[in-house]
């Protein structure tokens, strides 16, 4: 197993990112850090800014840049991330937070950014059918539902449709994506830091693309320079 990569994984709402980001984390040996999962947890714990944040997600609109990248701080400071790396899954969703990650890991720098490319009409159509865990966020589809009865193969919790996977806060959140977040595509191929891996296809195929992608970046910059981390 490799080991050592600092990670972000971008792609549209339903490009597969969840699932790749575990897999990942599993295959170099990182936790996967999802701000998605971190704020869905504040929001279940109902204090006051989870209350808020529940509302903000609800409606499929962006929470503050500032309040996001608070979380992802006292994260990424911890000892595991910062001693191992991790992969960064929804974030960032801004060119500000972007700067803000940058900002935060001085003096090391992300090792790479994964952009999932899935063609719009193939990402509404998993999103439909798309069911997660409320308690562990694993994910199902309609296709691929738990062996028993809507209840999660990993942990048993009730698998349910995303309150934020209704026809109307899928389209708020790919029109924020476009506005907001492809920017950041080309904000990552100047810094030289932008693979882009075709998500089409079996989650298999999807995780092998990615791994010879980043294997290849590892060699194209010198035998084992990210296994130093
Ligand atoms: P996700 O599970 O990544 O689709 O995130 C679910 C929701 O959490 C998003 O629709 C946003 O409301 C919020 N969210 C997650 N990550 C971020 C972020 N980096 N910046 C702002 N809002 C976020």
């Amino acid at each position: 197993m490799a080991s050592g990569v600092r990670l972000v994984v971008l792609g549209k709402q339903g490009a597969g990112k969840g699932t790749q980001c575990v897999r990942l984390s599993h295959h170099y040996a990182v936790p996967h850090v999802s701000t998605g999962d971190m704020l869905r947890a504040e929001a279940k714990s109902r204090t006051p800014f989870g209350l808020r944040a529940r509302a903000v997600m609800d409606r499929g609109e962006l929470i503050s840049d500032d309040l996001v990248m608070e979380l992802v701080a006292t994260r990424l400071n911890e000892e595991d991330t910062k001693g191992r790396g991790f992969v960064l899954d929804g974030c960032p969703r801004t060119t500000a937070q972007a700067e803000a990650l940058e900002e935060l890991l001085l003096p090391d720098r992300l090792d790479m950014v994964i952009d999932l490319e899935v063609p719009t009409h193939q990402v509404l159509r998993r999103l439909a059918s798309r069911r997660v865990c409320v308690d562990c966020g694993a994910n199902y589809s309609t296709s691929t539902p738990p062996l028993v009865n809507w209840t999660c193969d990993v942990c048993g919790g009730e698998v349910i449709q995303r309150v934020d996977d209704t026809e109307e806060a899928i389209k708020r959140r790919l029109d924020l994506y476009e506005r907001q977040t492809a920017p950041l595509i080309d904000w990552y191929k100047s810094r030289d830091l932008l693979r882009v891996i075709n998500g089409t296809g079996s989650a298999d195929i999807v995780t092998r693309r990615t791994i010879r992608a980043i294997e290849l970046e590892r060699t194209r910059r010198g035998a084992g320079a990210l296994d130093d981390q």
